[in-house]
């Protein structure tokens, strides 16, 4: 844009006479790579906002199609094939500190009788 010497108006660039007051622009080259420059600045943040857009609008349609292979196609999981953990109604730190005895029988020897005890 090429401001007004005369009322300050922001003119696109070619323009030869303000288009608020029509006085005749006096163009310098400075003024001239400036609005070049903001408008390609202008322009590339319009790519990284569309490209942006692109990105979000992809990663959507992924998303969907995730959840539609998911809950639609795949069918569900198997429960694990694991029993339930009983403790009888008391929380494992309330066991029973004494541990369980377990008496291993003794295999009686070939022709020793068997006692009872
Ligand atoms: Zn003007």
């Amino acid at each position: 844009m090429i401001p007004c010497q005369a009322c300050g108006n922001q003119n696109p660039i070619a323009t030869r006479y303000c288009r608020k007051c029509g006085a005749k622009l006096e163009v310098k080259p400075q003024d001239v790579v400036e609005a070049v420059s903001r408008d390609n600045a202008d322009l590339s943040a319009q790519r990284w906002f569309e490209g942006g857009r692109s990105a979000l609008i992809i990663g959507m349609f992924f998303l969907t199609c995730a959840l539609v292979l998911r809950y639609a196609v795949v069918p569900p999981m198997p429960l694990a094939d694991v029993p339930p953990v009983d403790f009888g109604g008391i929380l494992p730190a309330e066991l029973p500190k004494t541990p369980v005895k377990v008496e291993a029988k003794a295999k009686p020897a070939a022709g020793e009788a068997v006692k009872k005890p």
